[in-house]
Order: structure tokens, then C-alpha cells, then sequence
């Protein structure tokens, strides 16, 4: 008892030590255990620690039962505390009367200590790791809505300067337009490339995954990259190995932003020589895994060792290299990187320095797929000549030059268009209107485009009209919700092609030859064929023409007032609509362009070409 490490003591009926170790004399503070004698528990410890205590052994000593192992907390008169893990056993007399208690408690005070320590950490950390992801999800919401605003002007600067670079004739005004255009597109990529950054950062990038053609993105992008190589002088070659599978399921959007990336650095930082892509299998781990590697070669200016690993990281550039020559901004190895990962693959680099470098991107356990999807509304036919049937298009968006920048897109497209400014309006109109379908902002006042979109859907009666949502958001969350109750989605800065891509999936419409007019203004092969989609009632069409074309086309042939002429051309377009006649169409576009702009030249020469017209008929 003299050496235990543990107080141990014992008690008489009336919970008073009769005896007690000298470890617990010390534990209370006293020369000598026999001080303790007679003493009870109110006589060391605060009153209500000594009540609890009392009460236990009161207890136990009445029905019999040991108390094993209890923490106890105790709190001592001065105001200080300690902890003890405690053991009372009653002890019986001869008779087998309970008599008193027998106590053994052991100091668990530091491990006490150290356990409200580790608890205050965590709860620190907790605390500091809730704090950082919020700030984190503030990070990635603020760039998010921040891009939002960026991409809403960017709308106008982009689709604008585009309608623009159609129509400006002087080739000076035409290459500040081109420049406003580009610039507005860098501009246009570093909020994508900083907001893709962000959204893989705070892992809110979801990839989707389809069956796709790994090889079809690489030719893709050769022919994406032939003018740049050409103007360079570089050999491209693309080597796809035998065995590499036709179709595979990932991401294609983010492979292609990292092959593009990749081989857009090869291209740039290679003045003489080639970049060569290629794609094979490797050996997987197992006989089942299907292993890619991708590389692109490059007969460049090379990585110098020490350099070779911070180039992935977010804003960083080989040392000293020349902004002027190179610009970029350093974010593409680092979004590249992070897109790897994402996929599960790595990314890696071996260069030397003046001879040229290869980046390898190794995707593991790549599932293959039994055929790729195909996608037919790309942008590959997109200056294919569209004729539409007649329809109604309703675009509700409350930014008026946005309303005015669609309107331009859809200018030469021979279709009604209905606005509204507002969800209230919008709903209203289609009501009122039933049009085959609606270009819905999302963000407007009153009922927003969501909601407008929510109630259309509801309503029987126009339940079935096709609603295209138009957003900035680039929200995942905002995607999906919008998917919920609209038909289709483009993202704001609109594009031409993706507009007439969406609007080719829900009208009615034939597809004509390309339009060589317009790559060629007042082309005398404009129209030196008959069209080549099967023109409708030819015998009719031809009718229609002399009876009542030629009458107008005499009167205003010499006086080409405008007005009269935009009345000919009008009139000319409904007539090769209902024909399908597509070379009379863009002629006739063609001429009502001229006339808009006051091209009295244009006229003139576009006019003339009537009777060549006729005579093909
Ligand atoms: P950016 O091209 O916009 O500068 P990246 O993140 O794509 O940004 O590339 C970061 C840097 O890595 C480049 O600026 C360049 O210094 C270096 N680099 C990338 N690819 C190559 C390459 N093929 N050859 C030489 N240097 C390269």
C-alpha cells in the first residue's frame, strides 16, 4: 500500500477514511495518512464533488454493488481540479453486513489535460479547415459571378465586333474591329482559364464522361493548328498507333483543352523543325487495364531541369522569357495538370534545352467504349447556307443590346422575331404568340428566365414550345437547375454558329451548299447554278420571278432607291423561302445587305446579276 502508485483507501458506513496510502495523503495535501482518520470527503473537496461522491458510496453500500472504473472529476476546495479514475467495492464483515467501502482511484489528471488539449485542437482545426473551405467556396462563388459580369459585355464586344467584321468594308476600320474582336477573345480565355483554375481548385469541376473518338480530336486539332504551323514553317504530324481504340469513354471537352494546350505551347515555343502528336497504349498493371498516352513532341526551345517542375504551377513561366515574344499568362500547364489528376492520369515533361521537349499525358484504367457518340450539330458545315421554314422566335432579354446582337445573328434568317424585356412579358407573348421557340435570358427582372421557363412548361397550351435558356452562369448547380425545366442551353458571349446550331436542332429547315457569295461578294458564280438543294416547284418559282420580280427589278434598276430596294430584296427572300431556292436567297440577302449599308456599287453590281438569274431558270 506504502508503494502503490494508486490512492487507496478505505471507509466506514458513514463514508469517513479509517485509512488511506500515503499517495493519497499526499493527493490531499496532509504530513500523514493518519490526519486523515474521521475526516470525510467535504473536509478536501468542494461541497458538490463530495455530495456526488457521498451519495455513490451511499448507494453502493446499500444494495451492494461495486462502481468500476469511474472518472471522476474532482473539485478541491481552493478552486482546482483533478481528475481520478475511480474503483469502490463495498467490504463485508464476518456476518455479511457491508461495513464500509474499499476505494482504489487512480491521477488520470494529465491525460486529462492532454485529451481537453488534442479535443481543442481538433475543434482548431476544424474550425481553421471550415473556415478555409468557406473562404475557398467564397473564392470560387465570387469568381464565378465575377466572370458572370465579365461574360454579360463580353457578349456585346464579342457578338457585335463579329456582326461588325461582316459589314465594315474599309480594310483599316476592318482590322481595328478584327483587333477589338481578338482581344475581346484573350480576354474571353483568361476568365475561362482562371475560373476553370478555380472550379478544379475547389473541386467543383465534374467531368463528363461519354464515348468519344480519342483520334477524331486529334485530327480536329490539326486542322485547328494547320494555319498557325503553316505561317511558321513546322512539319505537324499526328501518329495514332494501330492498336489505339476507337472509342473510349472520357471527358472530351477537357481532353481536347489539355491536347490544346499542349500542343499550342509545342507550336509556340518552336521556331524551326516539327511537333509531332502522338497517341498509343502502354502496358497497364494488369492484363485488363487499358492504358493512353498521349504526347506531343516538339522540336523547340526546351525547359531547363530546374524549371521543368514549377511550370505546372498556376502564373508561372520559364525565367525570363520574353512576354513580347511568347505572352500567355501560365495557366494552362497549371488547368492542364489539375485536369490530369482530375482524370485519374499524370502529366509529365522530358526536355532539353535548344533541342525541344515532350509532354506526355498518361491516362490509367481508361474504359473502352463500343462505338463514340457522334455530334452532329458541330460547327464543321456552319457556312453551309441554313434556309429555315418560316417560324416565330421569341427572345425574352432585358439587356437591349443583347436583344439587338441575337436580332443581328438572325438578321438573314428570314424568321419573325418576338421580344420581351421581361419573364412576365416573355410568358405573355408566348401565350399570346405560341412561337417554336424561345430564347429565354436567364436573369431578367420581374419573373427571372427560370421561373418564366417553370410556369411555360406547366401551362398545357405551351408545354411543348422548345425553350433554349441563354446564361452567363457557368454554375454546375445553375446547369443542372435550368435543365429541369428548358430544352436546350447556350451560354453567353453567344456565337453565331452555336446559335444556328441550336436553332437547326428545334426548326424546321434544309440545308444548302456553302455559301460562296459571301466568302466572295458579288461572285459571279454566285449563282451559276441552279441551287443545290432541290429547289421546289421550279416551273412556279420561275413564274413567280417574271411576274413578280422583273416588274420591280426594271423600276428600280436605274434609280436604286434604297428603300424600293430593301422592298425587292424583302420580297425576293419570302419567295426563295417558300421555294427553298437557296442561291436566290443569299442573293437576295446579299442585295438587302448592300441596300442597309447604302452600297450603291453593291447594288448596282448585285442587281445586274438578275437576269443571269432568270436565264438559269
Ligand atoms: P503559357 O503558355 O500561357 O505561358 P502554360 O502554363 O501553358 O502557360 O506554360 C507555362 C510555361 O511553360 C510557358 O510559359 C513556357 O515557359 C513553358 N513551356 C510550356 N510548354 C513549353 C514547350 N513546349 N517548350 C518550351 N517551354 C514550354
Amino acid at each position: 500500500m506504502r508503494v502503490s502508485p494508486d490512492h487507496i483507501y478505505f471507509k466506514d458506513r458513514q463514508s469517513r477514511f479509517i485509512r488511506i496510502n500515503e499517495k493519497l495523503a499526499r493527493h490531499f495535501g496532509i504530513a500523514h495518512p493518519s490526519e486523515a482518520i474521521g475526516k470525510t470527503d467535504f473536509d478536501f473537496f468542494d461541497s458538490k464533488h463530495s455530495r456526488a461522491a457521498f451519495d455513490d458510496e451511499q448507494h453502493l453500500m446499500a444494495n451492494g454493488q461495486a462502481l468500476i472504473g469511474v472518472e471522476e472529476e474532482e473539485d478541491w476546495r481552493d478552486g482546482h481540479v483533478t481528475w481520478v479514475s475511480t474503483t469502490k467495492v463495498p467490504i463485508q464483515n464476518d456476518a455479511g453486513e457491508v461495513v464500509g467501502i474499499l476505494g482504489i482511484s487512480r491521477d488520470i489528471t494529465a491525460r486529462k489535460i492532454a485529451e481537453a488539449a488534442l479535443r481543442k485542437t481538433n475543434e482548431e482545426l476544424r474550425t481553421a479547415k471550415d473556415a478555409a473551405e468557406m473562404a475557398n467556396l467564397a473564392k470560387s462563388e465570387f469568381l464565378a459571378n465575377m466572370s458572370h459580369e465579365i461574360r454579360t459585355p463580353m457578349n456585346a464586344i464579342l457578338g457585335f465586333s463579329e456582326l461588325l467584321a461582316n459589314k465594315v468594308r474599309d480594310p483599316r476600320h476592318l482590322e481595328y474591329v478584327q483587333a477589338v474582336h481578338s482581344s475581346g477573345k484573350s480576354l474571353l480565355n483568361l476568365i475561362n482559364d482562371i475560373l476553370d483554375l478555380s472550379k478544379v481548385e475547389a473541386g467543383k469541376l465534374n467531368l463528363e464522361l461519354t464515348a468519344i473518338d480519342p483520334s477524331s480530336i486529334l485530327r480536329e486539332l490539326q486542322t485547328v493548328f494547320s494555319r498557325k504551323v503553316e505561317e511558321k514553317g513546322l512539319i505537324y504530324t499526328t501518329d495514332v498507333a494501330n492498336d489505339f481504340p476507337k472509342a473510349v469513354v472520357l471527358d472530351e471537352t477537357r481532353l481536347r483543352q489539355v491536347l490544346l494546350n499542349l500542343i499550342g505551347n509545342a507550336i509556340k515555343f518552336t521556331e524551326y523543325g516539327f511537333v509531332r502528336v502522338v497517341a498509343r497504349t502502354e502496358m497497364g498493371a494488369t492484363d485488363n487495364e487499358l492504358r493512353l498516352v498521349f504526347e506531343v513532341h516538339d522540336s523547340g526551345i526546351g525547359i531547363p531541369e530546374d524549371q521543368r517542375g514549377t511550370i505546372f504551377g498556376a502564373f508561372e513561366q520559364q525565367r525570363g522569357q520574353s512576354h513580347a515574344k511568347y505572352g500567355g499568362t501560365g495557366l494552362g500547364l497549371a488547368i492542364s495538370k489539375r485536369l490530369v489528376d482530375l482524370m485519374g492520369g499524370k502529366i509529365s515533361v522530358e526536355s532539353t534545352v535548344g533541342k525541344g521537349s515532350i509532354f506526355r499525358v498518361t491516362l490509367f484504367d481508361v474504359e473502352e467504349a463500343l462505338m463514340a457518340e457522334s455530334h452532329p450539330l458541330d460547327s464543321s458545315d456552319s457556312n453551309a447556307t441554313i434556309l429555315f421554314e418560316p417560324a416565330t422566335i421569341l427572345v425574352a432579354e432585358d439587356v437591349l443590346l443583347n436583344r439587338e446582337l441575337i436580332h443581328g445573328f438572325l438578321a438573314d434568317l428570314h424568321l419573325e422575331i418576338v421580344e420581351a424585356t421581361n419573364g412576365r412579358d416573355a410568358v405573355k407573348l408566348a401565350r399570346e404568340k405560341k412561337p417554336a421557340l424561345i430564347l429565354m435570358d436567364i436573369k431578367m427582372p420581374e419573373l427571372d428566365g427560370f421561373q418564366a421557363s417553370a410556369i411555360l412548361k406547366d401551362d398545357p397550351s405551351t408545354a411543348s414550345i422548345p425553350i433554349v435558356a441563354v446564361t452567363a452562369s457557368t454554375m454546375k448547380m445553375e446547369e443542372e437547375r435550368i435543365k429541369t425545366v428548358c430544352d436546350g442551353f447556350l451560354r453567353k458571349p453567344i456565337g453565331r454558329t452555336d446559335l444556328l446550331n441550336l436553332l437547326r436542332r428545334f426548326l424546321q429547315h434544309t440545308m444548302g451548299a456553302p455559301v460562296a457569295a459571301q466568302a466572295s461578294p458579288g461572285a459571279e458564280e454566285a449563282f451559276c447554278s441552279l441551287d443545290a438543294v432541290q429547289v421546289h416547284d421550279p416551273e412556279g418559282l420561275r413564274r413567280r420571278l417574271e411576274t413578280e420580280l422583273v416588274p420591280l427589278w426594271t423600276g428600280i434598276q436605274d434609280v436604286l432607291i434604297v428603300n424600293q430596294v430593301l422592298e425587292f430584296a424583302e420580297k425576293a427572300i419570302a419567295i426563295a423561302v417558300t421555294h427553298k431556292a437557296t442561291r436566290l436567297a443569299n442573293w437576295a440577302d446579299k442585295l438587302r445587305n448592300d441596300a442597309s449599308l447604302f452600297d450603291m456599287h453593291g447594288m448596282e453590281q448585285t442587281l445586274a446579276q438578275f437576269p443571269d438569274f432568270l436565264a438559269q431558270l
